[in-house]
């Protein structure tokens, strides 16, 4: 499937013109408040942006992983950082997967127009870390409803977000086929939960990801929360992260073109010794070097995105597109914070904002290690190794 490139084109666009009204300073006093762009967020949601993927019978754009991969790229092009919204995108599409017509009927519509925000999904616990199918919180089922306990850490924007959706096993892992089977999700309403048998504790962390340690003590939700079948949860996370790799990916990119542009901005107008920095190859060449892996990485983002909006196999494409990005992002922040010298650490040059920012996508939502296994097993069938 080809890509409408006027289309892509003017969505591109349109982001940008929101963006511009979300400059650097505020992005800046954000970070420094360790805040929530809550005035960013609602712009977003009005102008439908963070409905692009809801199908139009309920209320969204019914666009494609392309289209979406756009207005997130450019968030982060714009100096802004998508890590704040992007959660909807992702969970939408779980529930708009796997959901019942009921529960799609019932939230989508709400989540299109902005009045409910679905920007959470609890999938990691401290002690399994990614090896996900031994988590530990439990959902047992008692008449009407499910009795949840356990623990998850490091769960992001449950301070502003209404619903999350939770990964929780419903069947012990000693009483299973497979190690991915007995495991299902819910959709937890957080404000009936956060103080009836859910704690959330703040992280204090690198980036101004607002992220979190969750308790769950006796959380009672009701059956119909469930999203799909019980002991099939695992499967239906899954289908959703090669979309998730893709938009990160697409972040990534954005965020490498960021740096290399104001790297090569930086390098035209400083002068050292008599002479613009950016003469020196010994500067151009990390920028240049950087530039060329970005665009490398756009085409396998490009690649996953037409696999994906095509209905054909993408975890290939997604996964290496979200390694290559990943990669490209943090080499172009590396070159950029360089060729800043020592005004690369000052805070108002936003160039250490953006460093933290996207170097957290080597290690979130995967880890590059857990990709490089992805590509070895899958694709070139070396032996399993865990
Ligand atoms: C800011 C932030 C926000 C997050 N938001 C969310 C969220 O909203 N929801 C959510 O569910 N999770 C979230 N996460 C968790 C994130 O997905 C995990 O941190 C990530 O998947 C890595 O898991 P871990 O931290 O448990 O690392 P571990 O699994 O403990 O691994 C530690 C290191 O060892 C490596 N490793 C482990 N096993 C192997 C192996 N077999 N071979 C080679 N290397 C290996 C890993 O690659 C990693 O580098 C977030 C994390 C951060 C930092």
């Amino acid at each position: 499937m080809e890509h409408d490139a006027q289309a892509l084109a003017q969505i591109r666009e349109g982001v940008r013109g929101l963006c511009e009204r979300f400059g650097d300073d505020y992005w800046r006093r954000i970070d420094q408040a360790k805040g929530f762009p809550e005035e960013f967020v609602a712009a977003l949601t009005q102008a439908g942006w963070l409905a692009a993927m809801i199908p139009e019978e309920y209320g969204g754009s019914g666009l494609g992983l392309a289209e979406a991969s756009v207005i997130l790229e450019e968030v982060n092009r714009c100096g802004g950082n998508s890590g704040t919204v992007h959660g909807q995108m992702y969970n939408m599409f779980t529930l708009l997967r796997n959901g019942s017509e009921a529960q799609k009927r019932e939230y989508l519509p709400r989540l299109a127009s902005g009045e409910l925000r679905l920007q959470s999904m609890a999938v990691t616990e401290p002690t399994t870390g990614t090896d996900t199918t031994k988590i530990k919180t439990t959902a047992v089922r008692q008449g009407d409803h499910y009795r949840i306990n356990g623990q998850k850490v490091w769960i992001s924007r449950v301070q502003y977000s209404d619903l999350m959706i939770l990964l929780a096993r419903t069947t012990p892992l000693d009483q299973v086929k497979k190690k991915t089977d007995g495991m299902s999700i819910f959709l937890v309403n957080l404000h009936q939960a956060i103080g009836n048998g859910l704690t959330v504790r703040p992280i204090e962390n690198m980036v101004h990801h607002i992220t979190n340690e969750l308790f769950f003590d006796d959380l009672k939700i009701p059956a119909e929360n469930l999203i799909g079948e019980e002991g099939k949860g695992f499967r239906y996370i899954l289908d959703g992260l090669n979309a998730e790799r893709t938009l990160i990916a697409a972040e990534c990119i954005g965020d490498g073109r960021w740096f290399i542009e104001k790297a090569s901005d930086y390098a035209r107008q400083r002068e050292v010794f008599g002479r613009p920095i950016g003469q020196n190859q010994g500067i151009q060449f990390p920028i240049a070097e950087a530039h060329i892996e970005v665009e490398a990485a756009d085409l396998m983002r490009w690649r996953a995105c037409r696999e994906y909006d095509a209905g054909q196999p993408a975890g290939a494409s997604a996964n290496m597109a979200k390694y290559l990005a990943a990669k490209a992002s943090w080499e172009a922040a590396n070159a950029c914070l360089q060729t800043h010298g020592g005004f690369g650490f000052a805070c108002e040059y936003d160039v250490e904002r953006k460093f933290r920012e996207t170097r957290l996508y080597q290690v979130a939502p995967i880890s590059t290690n857990l990709i490089l296994s992805y590509v070895a097993e899958h694709l070139l069938e070396l032996p399993r190794s865990f």
